[in-house]
């Protein structure tokens, strides 16, 4: 007899006519290779772990038989979550928000992105009135589950997404506090595009007996950034960075700055060095914001000089650098910062130009990612005020780092914490090649 091969289709996997019917709406007919491994998986309730990148169908794979286990009658109870999905950033957060939204949205399933940047009220107010998926980034979910805005004593499934790239943007510490809180009963996805030994020992620690599936990479390049710094003094920072595009041939980079004023001196400081560059910043109007905005995304922009607010809304998912001008005052800017590039699987560099006066906020931020930030010499720009050496127990538990150089005094908030001393190496980061 003729071997008969059957087409999977999503019925064959087991999904309901609800979802059945946005997915023709949507028009896919045929699951992709991890739909088709990892969805009956999940509907069995296994757990799974799944190495898959950005294109794959990845999202879908989680989020069709998540709405399906959570689709039943059941009375939604105000900050109960049912399920969390954790994301590295806002952009990634909304995206699938958006998804979540399209597949159920012939299902009475309630869900919400819970990211940084927007307003604190309005979701604490979605959380009263109920929710089942709360899609968030680790941060922001942490400030509200301190504040009491939400409770994860209901929560039935956990997944972690992009799970290497939270840990390239230093969420360790966030991951295992939100993970601590968690029922141990519970079902637990972890997707990664790479899995090196440091997602393999999250995974650990929140999976069981998962279910293991890998998808080929289309792309050669994992995503990565790579995050290198140059101490430098304050005085030389323009020239340093006009070298840098020159001599590195820099064809895009995103700058940031901490004022408007800043911004516009910078613009010209690198136009009579024969760089063109733009600013965007609080202080031009929304319309000429947008029109330099669209500029850079089509590269008729090379270099783009920003403050930090003024560049929350910037979303291109092929930018290959970002340049920290000055060093953010909160950590937490730093993470956002470097989530502009090492999107889309592509790889990128997020490199920090640091002069002495900016060391306390580099231990800061040093302190967050839990590793220390590479230092690279440049030949021609030799340092006179040069940084101290960089130690991640140098912070308090507040962030905020002690006097540069000097140990703290005993019985002060800025002691060093207790914790011995992370070696880069044990980081969850590998060395970074220059
Ligand atoms: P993701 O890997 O989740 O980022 O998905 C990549 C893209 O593929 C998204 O635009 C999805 O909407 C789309 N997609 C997901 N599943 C399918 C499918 N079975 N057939 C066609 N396109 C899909």
């Amino acid at each position: 007899m003729p071997e008969q091969r059957v087409q999977m289709t999503f019925r064959t996997l087991g999904l309901s006519d609800p979802i059945l019917q946005a997915l023709e709406d949507k028009g896919y007919s045929t699951p992709t290779e991890i739909q088709r491994k990892a969805i009956p998986a999940i509907l069995d309730g296994r757990d799974v772990i799944g190495t898959a990148q950005t294109g794959t169908g990845k999202t879908a794979a989680f989020v069709l038989p998540i709405l399906q286990a959570l689709s039943g009658e059941r009375k939604r109870r105000a900050k109960r979550l049912r399920a969390l999905i954790l994301v590295p950033t806002r952009e990634l957060g909304m995206q699938v928000q958006d998804n979540i939204e399209l597949y159920g949205k012939h299902l009475n399933v309630a869900s919400m992105a819970m990211v940084g940047g927007v307003d604190l009220e309005p979701q604490k107010q979605q959380l009263i009135e109920g929710v089942d998926i709360v899609v968030a980034t680790p941060g922001r979910l942490l400030d509200l589950a301190h504040q009491r805005a939400l409770y994860f004593d209901e929560l039935e499934i956990l997944v972690l997404d992009e799970a290497d790239r939270m840990l390239d943007m230093g969420f360790i510490d966030d991951l295992n506090k939100i993970i601590a809180r968690l029922p141990h009963e519970r079902q637990s996805l972890l997707f990664s595009a790479t899995m090196s030994r440091q997602v393999k020992s999250l995974a650990d620690s929140v999976v069981d007996n998962p279910f293991e599936v890998s998808i080929a990479h289309n792309q050669k390049t994992a995503p990565k950034i790579s995050q290198w710094l140059i101490a430098v003094d304050k005085h030389n920072k323009s020239a340093l960075l006009s070298h840098l595009i020159r001599e590195r041939n820099w064809d895009q980079a995103l700058i940031f700055i901490r004022t408007q004023h800043g911004a516009a001196k910078l613009v010209s400081q690198l136009e009579k060095r024969g760089i063109a560059a733009e600013s965007i910043h609080g202080g031009r109007s929304q319309a000429s914001r947008s029109r330099i905005l669209d500029d850079f995304k089509a590269g008729k922009i090379k270099i783009l000089v920003a403050t930090g607010v003024a560049a929350r809304g910037i979303d291109i998912d092929e930018l290959a650098r970002v340049v920290n001008y000055d060093m953010p005052d909160e950590a937490d800017e730093y993470i956002h910062r470097i989530g502009r590039t090492g999107r889309a699987g592509l790889s990128g560099e997020a490199v920090s130009l640091v002069s002495k006066d900016d060391f306390k906020r580099l231990c800061a931020v040093e302190r967050r990612l839990g590793k220390i930030i590479d230092r690279v010499t440049i030949e021609e720009f030799p340092v006179v005020k040069d940084l101290p050496a960089s130690n991640l127990n140098f912070s308090s538990k507040s962030r905020k780092p002690s006097k540069p150089g000097k140990p703290s005094k005993p019985g002060k908030r800025e002691q060093p914490t207790d914790k011995p001393a992370q070696p880069a190496a044990k980081t969850p980061w590998g060395a970074i090649k220059k």
